[in-house]
């Protein structure tokens, strides 16, 4: 049922929009919402229900008083970056480990994803290269319905699990309305992208720094003493900030700076930039440098002519498993117990579950077996995916015999 389910959760089409206001910031995110729904409904589970905001929610009680509830999260949709409209899926089996032609003009080569060659004789689930998949994160919800399937029929130990599909990840405010009381969990996994086996609690802290340029426009005939050009001090702006700390030459643990956007005239200028740095005394003293780059062309130019905005936008949430590690080594033994070796790498981003920790549910991530996300070239592995399933039974099961 696993893969059948997820063909079908791709069927909807669930794209979120960062220009929108609305929660959900799209209405078709709602449709699989209220699938969802019915579908847990079909499955007794007759609690589920979404609430105004587009969250799906559902707890199934547990039989051993004493253990933990854990929480499962996946959210519904699917990233802005690429179309995510009439998914077309084909499923390739006993995969050779080649170049997969997706469409006449596009190939997921080997070349440019060397790690496909791993995953020689396994089954592939593809797009027809017009539309990404959608596995990230519909892999997420079908992994966990399958569990809530299993669950359902089983009288095996086990404590209480909510289970939580959350609209808007993509878009940054996957957490905005989550409801914690009503989740009601000691911590919670998400399943949300990257190999089986991975379990990610570190990510960027993360700020927004807008920086706006005021220049004096004059005919440039006679302009000589009085023109003030913004776009050229926008540059000069730019130019005081460690090139090196650039998205395009950073990697692991290194953290940057990144103009994303830039607009302007003569008397205008918009520079929009995001800050990432794993470690807080880095990021604080980036932050710091776009502070001492705007006092440094005040200084120069003995006018208030730039302005800037450094805002927070979340944090990383390594610090808080120092004192609970118990949670990543629940799932590291889950994941052993399945015949994988656990993997943690630093997440260069951010995740819902970094928002839902720094509020006090703790959150690492769980990989679910999907590839290349907000593209074409996006793919799910099947087997991969059963394991997922299989990985997190195994830790209802260690928190419930506990
Ligand atoms: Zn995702």
């Amino acid at each position: 049922m696993l893969v059948e389910r997820f063909l079908k959760y791709v069927s909807f089409d669930t794209e979120s929009d960062p220009s929108s206001e609305t929660i959900p910031s799209t209405s078709k995110q709602k449709l699989l919402a209220e699938y969802l729904v019915k579908e847990l409904h079909d499955l007794k589970v007759d609690n589920a229900h979404m609430d105004e905001y587009g969250y799906v929610y559902a707890h199934i009680k547990g039989n051993n008083p004493d253990a933990d509830t854990v929480g499962f999260i996946a959210h519904m949709d699917t990233s802005f970056d690429f179309s995510g409209k009439d998914v077309k899926t084909r499923i390739i089996e006993d995969y050779d480990g080649l170049d997969i032609k997706l469409n006449d003009d596009l190939t997921t080569s080997v070349e440019v994803f060397p790690f496909l060659s791993n995953l020689k004789g396994q089954s592939l689930i593809v797009t027809d290269g017009t539309t990404l998949l959608g596995a990230d994160d519909k892999a997420g919800i079908a992994e966990i319905m399958t569990l809530v399937e299993y669950l359902m029929t089983s009288d095996a130990a086990r404590g209480d699990i909510s289970i939580c599909f959350t609209p808007d990840e993509e878009i940054g405010r996957g957490a905005d309305m989550f409801d914690y009381k009503k989740f009601n969990a000691d911590y919670a996994y998400t399943l949300d992208g990257g190999p089986v086996g991975s379990i990610e609690f570190e990510n960027f802290n993360a700020a927004s720094a807008d920086v706006h340029v005021s220049g004096i426009s004059i005919h440039p005939g006679d302009s000589k003493d009085k023109m003030v050009n913004a776009i050229l001090i926008a540059m000069e702006f730019n130019s005081l900030l460690d090139a090196t700390a650039r998205p395009e030459h950073t990697e692991s643990y290194e953290g940057f700076y990144h103009l994303h956007d830039m607009s302007g005239d003569v008397s205008n200028t918009e520079m929009n930039y995001i800050i990432r740095d794993h470690d807080s005394q880095a990021f604080a003293f980036k932050k710091n440098q776009i502070v001492k780059a705007r006092d440094f062309i005040n200084n120069k130019y003995q006018a208030e002519l730039v302005k800037v905005d450094v805002k927070d936008s979340y944090y990383n949430m390594a610090s808080f498993f120092t004192d609970q590690m118990h949670i990543i080594e629940l799932a590291r033994e889950a994941i052993t117990a399945q015949g994988f070796d656990p993997v943690s790498l630093p997440i260069r981003g951010g995740t819902d579950g970094a928002r839902l920790t720094y509020e006090g549910l703790l959150t690492p991530n769980l990989g679910t077996g999907g590839y290349n996300y907000h593209g074409p070239h996006e793919f799910a592995v099947i087997e991969e995916m059963q394991a997922s399933v299989e990985i997190i039974k195994n830790i209802v099961k260690i928190i419930g015999e506990r």
